[in-house]
Order: C-alpha cells, then structure tokens, then sequence
C-alpha cells in the first residue's frame, strides 16, 4: 500500500508513544527500528521510523533524518512528521530545530509548527511556555536531566539558537478561535517571513483545531499528541481506510514471557503485583551475579519452566539496590549486563515458543529488539496510553510484542496485557 503519512521518531519509545496514538483511530499503521535497508515494499498508510538521534551530534541527525525522510519519500509518503519529546528535549545546538530546518528544506516547505504538547499527559503549551503539570518546564526536573538540561520554558527562545530563519507564536487565544483563525495567523506570520511557529495548546480540543489547521502543510512537528487527531481527519476525507490489525495476526495464540529491565517506580509496582499472583514462575536477575557467573543458570531455568503459566524474568529493582549495583559495576556494565541477559532470555524464549513478549523499560526494548531481529512492527491493540501491542516477524516466526518504557501503564499491566491480547 502506499504510504500517505511518514513520521520520523528521535527515539525508540517515542516512536511507539507516536504510533499507539495514531494507531487509536484504526488506521493500519507501521513502526521500523531505524532506516530499512531495502527499498519499500509492503508498506503501511502511516509509517514511523525510530531514530535514535535525540542526543547525536547536529550533522549526524541530519544525516539520519534526511536519510529516514528519503525512505519515507520512495514510500510515497505525502505529509511528514518530526517527532520530538514533549519536554522539548534539545540544546541551544539542536537537535529539534536543524532538523526539522533540513527537512522543510528538502520538502520545500516554507513555514511549519512546533506542538510538543500533551494535555493527557501534563504538558501543556501557554503563550510560548512550556509546562510540565503545574510546572514551567525549566521548573521540572528536566532542568536536571544529564543530556538536555531544560533550563528555558520558553519555546520561542528554545529554538531561535537552534534554526536560522525567523520564530514566531500563535497563541491559544488564537487557536481557541478555531482552525480558519489559526490559518489565518499562520499565514499572516509567513508574510513577515515567520518560518518556525510555536502554537499553544492547552487541551485536547486545542490539539484538534491544530491538526485541522495544519493538515496540508508538507511538515509538521511536535510531540505524539498533537499528531493524534489527523487519522481521524484522513479517514473523514477518505485518504486511509480503517484496518483491524489485530484480525490479520491469529499467531499470537503461543505461550507468554514478561521481560522486564525498567527499574522506574511503576515498573517496581507492576512487577510486585504481577509476582504477587499464584503459581507464576519468576526468576530475578541481579547484575552482580551475571557479571560472576553469567546468564546461563537464568537460561537454563526458563527451559525447565511450564511456558503456559506466563514466567517472569526480572532486574527490576528497588532504586538502593541499583545503585547498590552501580557503585560496584558501574553503572554502564551493570545496564549492559542486564540488558544483554533478557536479550538473551527473549531468543531462548522464543526458541521454546514463546510467541507473546511483554517488555518493560526503553533501554531494555531497544536490546531486546535488535536480539530478536525485529525491524518492523505493526501497530495493533493499545494496552494503555502511548502503549500498543505490536506484530512482528522473529526469525520466521510471528510473535506478538509489547514494549512498555519506564513509567507507563497501570499497576496491573503485565496481567492486563495479556487481556488486551485475548479479548
Ligand atoms: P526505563 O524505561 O524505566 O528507563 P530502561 O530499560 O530504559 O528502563 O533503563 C533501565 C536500565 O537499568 C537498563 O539499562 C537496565 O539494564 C538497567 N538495570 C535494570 N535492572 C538493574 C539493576 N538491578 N541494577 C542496575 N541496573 C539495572
């Protein structure tokens, strides 16, 4: 099929945050990890490719992008997204504004929008300023993040550092108007020559007026929400047809693993409560056992277990004992410990016939991913906000995989996704 919608995604999570939210609508949609190789073929309306170019230097994400772009192009791909965190994850360097200049530049666009705003999920955008709940950004603990210290909440001044032609706003007042309101406003600034335009949004509501606004402009970008409405404008317009993915894929009827490597306060919950349930076989991983005597007795363990009772293999751990972990490894090996050793569980998992993952924790699914060889997902049911279930080929086998980062999801997520599965 041909491509209409192409989405490029500056992380892993990000990208399946995007494509659960345009999955919502029922369009067929398709996430690949990284940049196919080959050229397209058997491509999906809606396609997303995760980079991992959040943090790279300028001239490498560049690179990337316009590379991920040129694919989405040979797909047929006519409207395109830039999708960056909705903390506006960036340096007075980039990478969010010299991105998305290269790629306006190459689409010949001459004006496009910046929405990171989530109003579901607390990040709302007021008169240019950024808010994390009730938080200006620079307020938020992202003014501590190791990478991209957010210490502005400003958006305009973010991003005039980052790009070479002119910031603009178009306020909520505006966009409270309605969609002609907005394009009017947008039109007006481009007459001054206003390239790059921050747009306030405040609630879902907003998010609607924006995509209806901006439709037709060859480039938009922003965080998943803003992105979420247009299905349902294609759909209106007959541009895509609505698909069932998950009729199509009648594979996932194998046996169940949980995999989790995501040490967040949701996960630890997610984890306890999924132990907490009778005869669940479960088997903790501690780094400082994998780096004496490797992976092998974990391995050697789910082989002796009963698959049809969904075991668990988990580092999740109390935040003392990772640091615990970390003050004695480092804290890079004792990561690369354990996300090497549930990749290895996920091959010898699927080995047995394992056909259901359920994974938790960024990192953890990019390496779990790349063990399994799965380079393209299909967008199926979502299990709780930003995350879906996903199809896949595994070594010429189907299986059906979940990649759940750090805080997302309820308490009851790992049971609850197997629901979801079933239903
Ligand atoms: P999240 O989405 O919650 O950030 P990630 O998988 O991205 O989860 O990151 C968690 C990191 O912590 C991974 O690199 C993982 O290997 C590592 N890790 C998991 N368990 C432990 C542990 N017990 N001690 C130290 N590091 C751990």
């Amino acid at each position: 099929m041909t491509t209409y919608f192409g989405a490029i995604a500056d992380d892993f999570t990000g990208a399946t945050d995007l494509a659960g939210l345009l999955a919502r609508s029922g369009v067929e949609v398709s996430l690949r990890i990284g940049v196919p190789d080959s050229p397209p073929t058997g491509t999906a309306r809606v396609e997303i490719i995760a980079l991992k170019c959040r943090t790279s230097p300028v001239d490498e994400a560049i690179k990337d992008t316009q590379t991920a772009l040129d694919w989405l192009r040979k797909a047929g791909a006519k409207r395109f997204f830039w999708k960056y965190c909705s903390t506006f994850d960036s340096t007075p360097r980039g990478n969010i504004g010299p991105v998305a200049e290269a790629l306006m530049q190459a689409l010949g666009a001459d004006q496009t929008i910046y929405c990171p705003a989530f109003p579901e999920n607390g990040r709302s955008i007021f008169m240019g300023n950024l808010f994390v709940g009730e938080q200006p950004l620079a307020e938020s603990p992202m003014k501590d993040h190791p990478l991209t210290p957010m210490r502005d909440s400003n958006l305009l001044r973010l991003l005039e550092p980052q790009v070479t032609l002119p910031v603009g706003l178009a306020n909520r007042h505006t966009v409270a108007k309605g969609p002609k309101a907005l394009r009017e406003r947008l039109a007006s600034l481009k007459a001054e020559g206003v390239a790059h335009v921050v747009v306030d949004a405040v609630a879902n509501d907003d998010l609607f007026i924006i995509a209806d606004a901006c439709q037709n402009l060859p480039l938009l970008t922003g965080g998943s929400a803003v992105a979420m409405p247009l299905p349902k404008i294609w759909l209106r317009q007959g541009l895509v047809n609505g698909r069932d993915v998950k009729r199509e894929h009648r594979f996932e009827d194998g046996p169940a693993i949980v995999l989790s490597g995501s040490c967040s306060a949701m996960t630890n919950r997610q984890v306890a409560a999924f132990l907490g349930q009778a005869g669940r076989p479960s088997l903790k991983l501690d780094p400082l056992e994998l780096a004496e005597s490797g992976v092998g007795s974990a391995l050697d363990w789910l082989s002796h277990q009963d698959l049809s009772k969904t075991p668990i293999l988990y580092a999740t751990a109390a935040p003392d004992a990772v640091r615990e972990a970390q003050a004695r490894l480092g804290t890079d090996r004792a990561g690369a410990l354990v996300e090497a050793a549930l990749a290895s569980c996920a091959v010898v998992a699927r080995d047995l016939g394992i056909r259901r993952f359920v994974v938790a924790g960024g990192e953890t699914s990019g390496a779990v991913t790349k063990s399994l060889g799965v380079s393209r997902l299909d967008i199926g049911s979502e299990i709780a906000p930003g995350v879906p279930w996903c199809f896949a080929r595994s070594e010429q086998h189907d299986i059906a995989i979940t990649l759940k980062s750090g805080n997302f999801g309820s308490e009851d997520f790992f049971a609850k996704s197997l629901e979801v599965l079933d239903a």
